[in-house]
């Protein structure tokens, strides 16, 4: 069985100590790629160096809603130059997050705004990170247009975007949420998707599935969500594990060679 985690961060310092025994671990356990997701100018950095040292991991650029205070004159320019390497198969993660005030809202919707049009400009999928937002992130996504591809990543259930989701092809990307005891909203969005919208993520270091809920998370888990995406809809586990890679290779456009694809080979470093 093979797995594809379309969103984490091996790049934070939770991962400082064993990053490599991690990505290996991973690979061994059947992941054929790993999207880590750029979440400030440094870190997309630190992606893209990640993708030098593993050829089956990518790397995504963006700037988090949360670090719209931090941005230095100059980075976006940066970013935008980072964003056109070889390796880099998204833009994101972006988006609005009112969850701890509404002060930087104006700032928040320009530096989302920026990095949709990036990504109109380099024909790249957008991730988006929502939370408390939703009305103002669908103002901004009627006003900019869509992008060619786009995820609501760690998808919560909101019914009113899950409607959205679905009348516009945009994709939802599950995580370990989807086991935790009160996502029912989770489960009945994973449950009520067409096929082809669905991806799975773990967001690692956060959101660790069941039984490991509150421990630090990795990319191997990913099969966890996997599996509770298949047994809410109902599917054959081998059909929605297939469906889960192939909307993942659809998505970032991800070209995995034969060689990349052997388990074992997988996680290696290149020579
Ligand atoms: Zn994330």
């Amino acid at each position: 069985m093979k797995y594809i985690d379309t969103h984490c961060h091996l790049d934070f310092p939770e991962f400082d100590r064993d990053r490599a025994e991690i990505i290996q671990r991973a690979f061994e356990e059947g992941l054929i790629a790993v999207i880590n997701v750029g979440t400030s100018l440094k870190s997309t950095k630190k992606c893209l160096s990640l993708t030098s040292l593993y050829q089956n991991c990518w790397a995504t650029a963006g700037i988090h809603p949360h670090h719209v205070r931090e941005v230095k004159t100059g980075e976006l320019e940066e970013l935008a130059v980072l964003a056109r390497e070889e390796k880099v198969v998204a833009i994101g993660e972006t988006g609005l997050d009112y969850h701890y005030g509404r002060e930087d809202a104006a700032a928040q919707k320009e530096l989302f705004r920026w990095h949709l049009r990036l990504a109109r400009q380099l024909h790249l999928p957008v991730v988006v990170h929502q939370r408390e937002s939703r009305d103002d992130l669908l103002t901004v996504l009627k006003e900019e247009g869509l992008p060619e591809r786009l995820v609501f990543h760690c998808f919560g259930g909101d019914s009113v975007l899950l409607k959205y989701a679905c009348q516009h092809g945009c994709y939802c990307s599950f995580t370990g949420t989807i086991t935790f005891e009160k996502a029912d909203a989770v489960r009945e969005a994973a449950a009520s998707l067409p096929d082809e919208l669905i991806l799975v993520e773990t967001d690692a270091p956060y959101l660790a599935p069941h039984p490991w809920r509150g421990h630090r998370n990795e990319p191997g888990r990913v099969r966890l969500v996997a599996e509770a995406v298949a047994s809410v809809r109902g599917q054959r586990r081998e059909e929605v594990f297939r469906l889960l890679v192939e909307n993942a290779l659809k998505f970032f456009h991800l070209e995995i060679s034969e060689s990349i694809s052997d388990e074992r080979k997988g996680g290696k470093r290149r020579q």
